[in-house]
């Protein structure tokens, strides 16, 4: 392999890592870090990536699936249609270009468009079944979702009877979102009882129908919109029919208009980008739809999303107002990141004041001076971030931001070491590390310890009663009973919380850690062919890197943990406190290739995708270079360096009607 095909190796599987862990944050625990722009920007370059090296793709490769995976402690539902997502243009330009794509691909045939908005929530499949709500799901991977049905029943715009006459099964799509006013009262109602706010109406909608109590989700005032129908579409012609007909049956459906060509639908995309926040609910664009059923079904769909959709994003929404400081915050890997601290603002209804200043950097390359009027953008409407600021406000009395020398949680010093753009931490026993990483250890994904959130932690953490993760099983109720808002059974609850997650399994208790670039996937991985003890042992970079799915950014990470004495006295006392560090099995693998490492390689028939799944459908493992543990390799027309080095190394090398073959002897 040359250096430079292993830099890009590497560089994809960082991405993926970073797209996984944020994809998380915002499908899983409805609590992004980043702003949707820093998002797509890391989507797009493992995209452009994987584009440009298709035999680095992988099916669980982000770019692949759609949304998340369902949480866990919800039923599945399987979805019979898909629940896809949506391709975007950004410039009415690619509306134009998507508009010529649809109209070549359809021949003689003219398109009708409807257009709608594009609501910003969370998407569900409802089902009723001979006029009955039966079901409802979340959109999950698209495939699976979540069973959200008793949570759904506590929404109002929800009938459990729908009027007119339903077909006999019917499963209407649509968007669970909050009111920008319900919102802002309850984001107030939160603040004034000293609760944490939601950062947007997105997140709170979304984690408002992922409750696994229903009274939490009765409690919110959430509605929605209808826009599509998943099974039982084939009753009507197309898009518009159906939504007319969703609304006789007395369901919510978004305003939509029809129109016969595309300059009529950008104007009328232009026409609510200007008055995007008359609605009162937070909507980021407009969805245009080929109207008839016939057509989109003729178009069919990519990967994720339908070619017979696209989504028109509006531009960020922005306001001006004062840099009032910069507070420097301290992560659980102990980064130092700068945030804005802003006079309130109502950006689109929401009232902001604190954002994203990315790191030093990023404030010296805007020129951003404190006390500057700066303006605030809610980027993909999520996490708000300063853009720039207006010099020709300054009044003299602004001044340069410094990053501090020392952290400012536990007075060590810190570094920024060359060529990185963030300064960090690198005390292990900083607080702020400490309490970030308590927050972590106790999430839904990790350890999951019910009723130890980020508030309890704080409070507790400050109180001296849990100084790190290993001190939560030594928490004792009598400590706790003293302390305002418990009682008796609420510190046994808790205690009984933090005994039972003892139980999780190791690859969680690895992943909650908090590991740098070790995710949940990644620390499943691991924690299948290692154990602690063998981590503790100290394995090399190359040992990780054996496990299919572990590159070198990782395994680094993972070897200079457990090189660090503080970390592995952590991890022995965590294995004395009776926590699960033994490696599990990997689920049996079965089929023609169970525990077989095949490589593909050259040009074939069919999308390297098809047989990436065959393999792993069978039962054995997609590598992507050739090694003497490699088991075969299927070799199209001009293979390469791959083919070469499995001569040499005398892996069996087969052709697709031999791959083939092999798969069909063994079944
Ligand atoms: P999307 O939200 O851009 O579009 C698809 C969704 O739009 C549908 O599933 C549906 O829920 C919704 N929708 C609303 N109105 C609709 C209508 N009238 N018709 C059809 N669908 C409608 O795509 P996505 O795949 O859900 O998510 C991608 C978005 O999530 C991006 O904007 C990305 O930046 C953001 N994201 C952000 C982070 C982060 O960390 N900030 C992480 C992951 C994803």
């Amino acid at each position: 392999m040359t250096e430079k095909s292993q830099d890009i190796r590497e560089r994809v599987e960082e991405l993926r890592e970073a797209v996984r862990y944020h994809s998380r944050r915002y499908y899983v625990e409805d609590a992004p870090e980043i702003s949707d722009a820093e998002y797509d920007a890391l989507y797009k370059e493992l995209a452009q990536l994987e584009a440009a090296y298709p035999e680095l793709i992988t099916p669980d490769s982000p770019t692949q699936r759609v949304g998340g995976e369902p949480l866990e402690g919800f039923e599945e539902v399987q979805h019979a249609v898909p629940m896809l997502s949506l391709s975007n243009a950004r410039k009415v330009e690619e509306l134009r270009e998507w508009d010529a794509r649809v109209r070549r691909l359809l021949g003689e045939d003219e398109p009708t468009y409807v257009t709608e908005l594009k609501v910003d929530g969370l998407a569900v499949s409802l089902r009723y079944e001979n006029g009955l709500f039966v079901r409802g799901a979340t959109r999950g991977n698209g495939t699976v979702g979540e069973d959200v049905t008793r949570n759904l029943r506590t929404i109002r715009a929800i009938p459990q009877k729908l009027s007119d006459d339903p077909p006999a099964v019917l499963e209407p799509r649509g968007e669970v979102y909050i009111s920008l006013e319900e919102f802002e009262k309850l984001n107030q109602k939160r603040e004034a009882a000293g609760e944490r706010t939601f950062a947007n109406p997105r997140n709170l909608a979304a984690g408002s129908i992922r409750q696994l109590d229903p009274g939490v989700t009765a409690s919110r005032p959430l509605t929605l919109f209808l826009y599509g129908v998943g099974e039982g579409y084939d009753n009507y012609a197309g898009h518009s029919e159906a939504l007319a007909a969703l609304k006789s049956y007395g369901l919510r459906v978004n305003p939509y208009e029809v129109y016969e060509d595309i300059e009529s639908v950008i104007e009328e995309c232009e026409r609510w980008a200007k008055k995007r926040e008359s609605v009162g609910y937070q909507v980021d664009g407009v969805v245009v739809k080929v109207d008839s059923r016939e057509q989109q079904e003729r178009l069919g769909s990519v990967q994720k999303a339908p070619r017979w959709a696209i989504a028109y994003k509006f531009e960020p929404l922005a306001r001006r107002t004062k840099l009032e400081k910069v507070w420097v915050n301290v992560g659980r890997t102990g980064a130092l990141t700068p945030q804005a601290v802003l006079a309130p603002v109502n950006v689109g209804g929401v009232t902001i004041s604190r954002a994203s200043l990315h790191n030093e950097d990023y404030i010296k390359e805007k020129g951003i001076l404190v006390g500057d009027t700066v303006v605030v953008e809610r980027a993909g409407d999520v996490i708000p971030q300063v853009v720039r600021s207006i010099p020709e406000e300054r009044t003299g009395a602004e001044y340069r931001f410094e990053m501090p020398t020392e952290c400012p949680v536990c007075g060590e010093p810190v570094s920024r070491p060359e060529g990185e753009a963030v300064t960090r931490c690198v005390n292990t026993r900083c607080p702020a590390q400490a309490l970030e990483h308590i927050t972590h250890w106790s999430s839904r994904g990790a350890m999951d310890i019910d009723g130890l959130g980020e508030k309890l932690a704080t409070r507790l953490f400050g109180l001296g009663l849990i100084k790190d993760v290993a001190g939560i099983y030594e928490l004792e109720a009598e400590q706790l009973v003293p302390l305002e808002g418990f009682g008796e059974k609420s510190a046994e609850n808790l205690v009984r919380a933090i005994e039972k997650s003892k139980e999780q399994p190791f690859p969680r208790v690895l992943y909650a850690l908090g590991i740098r670039h070790v995710g949940a996937v990644t620390a499943a991985l691991i924690a299948e062919r290692f154990s602690g003890e063998d981590l503790l042992n100290g394995l090399s970079v190359e040992q990780l890197t054996e496990i299919a799915g572990i590159g070198e950014v990782v395994a680094r990470a993972v070897v200079e943990y457990f090189a660090l004495e503080d970390n592995r006295e952590l991890v022995r006392r965590l294995m004395d406190l009776g926590l699960n560090f033994g490696a599990v099995e990997a689920a049996p693998a079965e089929g023609p290739l169970a525990g077989k490492r095949v490589v593909v390689t050259g040009t074939l028939s069919r999308p390297r995708s098809y047989f990436v799944e065959k393999i792993e459908g069978s039962g054995g493992t997609f590598t992507s270079s050739v090694s003497k543990n490699t088991d075969y390799v299927l070799a199209g027309e001009e293979a390469g360096s791959k083919l070469e080095k499995a001569r040499e190394l005398g892996v069996p090398v087969l052709d697709e009607a031999g791959f083939e073959e092999l798969l069909e002897r063994g079944r």
